[in-house]
């Protein structure tokens, strides 16, 4: 894919890092609006941000101020000299948003899920030069996040980047979306030249978890942050408990630490070179060792199904996964990754077993 990036869409922004959009989630009122993007510019906002229309959970509540909101963001885009961009769900929000002559537009997670949706809005859409940012589906499925990509680009939209925003999972405490950074490094390795930018916001949905997930997406080399920021967050009509006041969201910027892309000093390239030697070596080592584990596994599958034993002893089970991660976590491993790695072990050795068990493998007659 030939995917434009961000600096290049003509809109002036300034081929920086991170590249920050801002503004609040909704346009409530004209001097909301007008304040609340001014403070966002004032703080280094590049892209203003602000919802027309609300995707809510529940009815009976803000559902946005509709169209008589557009030209308070078109304001506010041309008082501060800077883009605007809003949500479309619809072919009717394209229309209006383009009647409007809004800048950049987003396609919300509610609606990348939505594959007839998202074909809708990018017909409505066929022949128009328009940038267009997609967040992830609200469920964690990264062929639906590039289908939807990829629906855009075939009616001729070649201004694209995604927005990771988290992802709608059972318990994704502490967090309101669960991050899942291996999506959109997936997402990174798959299309490469797409910009990727972070949502805070929308992944921690409270004030005190921003600052580690912005931190976090500008290590993981995003492209750029989308902040929700509001004139008066504590009487947001949307998303109060996430939106920063323009100082705080100058604070949190402040608060950032850039480190480099990797760059292209010898004696540092030569040194990492060597440790990831050592990484590859000793991931060869694991692999052979987990080998050696699953062919006991084997038989012990085998003898398992001699004697006509079911695979799974709860007993022996309970007692492997106590002492194994207990054991990783004396050795100084976290907890979590202590679970998970006995348990992907676990389910392995048992699909083995369940392979020898259906096997051709016959039962010794004794
Ligand atoms: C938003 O950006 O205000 C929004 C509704 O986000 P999402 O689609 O990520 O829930
Ligand atoms: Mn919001």
């Amino acid at each position: 894919m030939k995917i434009i990036q961000i600096k290049n869409w003509g809109l002036n922004i300034p081929n920086q890092r991170p590249i920050l959009i801002s503004g609040p989630c909704s346009a409530e009122t004209e001097e909301q609006v007008m304040l609340s993007c001014k403070g966002a510019a004032t703080q280094g906002a590049s892209i203003l941000r602000a919802g027309i229309w609300k995707p809510r959970t529940r009815p009976n509540s803000f559902e946005g101020v509709g169209k008589i909101g557009l030209p308070w963001i078109k304001k506010a885009g041309e008082e501060t000299k800077l883009p605007v961009a809003i949500e479309v769900a619809n072919a009717k929000h394209v229309d209006l948003a383009l009647k409007a002559g809004i800048d950049i537009l987003w396609i919300g997670a509610r609606t990348s899920v939505n594959p007839f949706t998202v074909q809708e809005i990018a017909e409505a859409l066929r022949g128009v030069d328009i940038p267009i940012m997609i967040k992830n589906p609200v469920n964690p499925d990264l062929e639906l996040w590039i289908g939807a990509i990829e629906r855009f680009y075939k009616v001729g939209i070649n201004k694209i980047a995604a927005i990771h925003r988290g992802f709608s999972v059972y318990k994704p405490k502490p967090y309101r979306n669960l991050p899942m950074w291996e999506i959109p490094i997936e997402l990174r390795r798959r299309i490469p030249n797409l910009d990727i930018i972070c949502d805070p916001s929308h992944i921690c949905g409270k004030r005190s978890l921003l600052q580690d997930i912005s931190q976090k997406a500008l290590d993981l080399e995003f492209d750029g942050l989308m902040i929700e920021s509001h004139i008066d967050p504590d009487h947001a009509l949307s998303d109060a408990a996430q939106q920063l006041t323009p100082n705080d969201l100058g604070a949190l910027l402040k608060s950032l630490i850039q480190r480099n892309p990797i760059g292209d000093n010898p004696n540092f390239l030569a040194n990492l070179e060597a440790l990831r030697l050592d990484i590859d070596n000793l991931d060869s080592e694991v692999i052979q060792l987990i080998v050696k584990r699953m062919e006991v596994v084997n038989e012990i599958g085998k003898y398992k199904k001699e004697n006509g034993v079911t695979i799974l002893q709860m007993n022996r089970w309970t007692e492997i996964f106590d002492n194994r991660v207990l054991k990783t976590i004396e050795a100084g491993l976290s907890k979590e990754f202590a679970h998970a790695f006995i348990q992907c072990i676990h389910n392995e050795s048992i699909r083995e077993q369940t392979e020898v068990m259906n096997s051709e493998y016959t039962v010794k007659k004794t």
